[in-house]
């Protein structure tokens, strides 16, 4: 459709320096071991990192054989974005291996942050809070019971914290357990 794009970094300054080094030995074909995006060949799926993503028969896009996701390619500029996820993700093709290049969306991202904050402090804080208005009389039976409110109600909301962490970032690694949770929820 269109020639190869001998840039390899339409939007400057985004990429490191490391990765056009190896842009431009994938153009050269100096290494052997690289190997160019097509629709002949599988590659590891950039989601879970864990299955293989291969072309689905007719169509210009490759599917994962794990997470089932589904990417549509443009082999000009070596990219993949998955278009079955509620965030528009996008990895270029490096020869070896995926390479980032979407953007988050700065207004979301910083509204998980602060969600992830307020979830985190402020419950514990008013844990500690009362506790500290309220002290249980010292040597009283159950003096060590606010301690381990705190940390419980803590420990608590920082595991729903990182779990929407997890979820807004498509961390590979809980991609992965997500679908295995499933297809070992399927079979029983
Ligand atoms: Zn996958």
């Amino acid at each position: 459709m269109t020639q190869p794009t001998p840039d390899w970094n339409p939007s400057a300054s985004e990429t490191q320096s490391k990765s056009l080094a190896e842009g431009s030995h994938l153009s050269s074909r100096r290494s052997d071991h690289s190997q160019s995006l097509s629709y002949q060949d599988s590659y590891i799926c950039p989601v879970c990192r864990h299955g293989q993503i291969s072309a689905l028969t007719l169509m210009d896009a490759f599917a994962c054989n794990f997470c089932r996701h589904i990417f549509t390619a443009n082999l000009a500029n070596q990219t993949v974005q998955v278009v079955d996820s509620s965030q528009p993700l996008s990895w270029r093709w490096n020869g070896r291996g995926w390479q980032s290049t979407h953007r988050d969306d700065p207004s979301l991202t910083a509204v998980v942050w602060f969600a992830s904050i307020v979830l985190v402090l402020l419950p514990a804080g008013i844990v500690w809070l009362t506790s500290y208005l309220f002290p249980p009389l010292p040597g009283s039976l159950w003096d060590w019971f606010p301690n381990v409110w705190l940390g419980c109600t803590f420990g608590v909301h920082l595991l729903m914290v990182s779990w929407l962490l997890a979820e807004h970032y498509q961390i590979p690694i809980y991609v992965a357990s997500r679908v295995r949770l499933r297809d070992w929820m399927g079979r029983r």
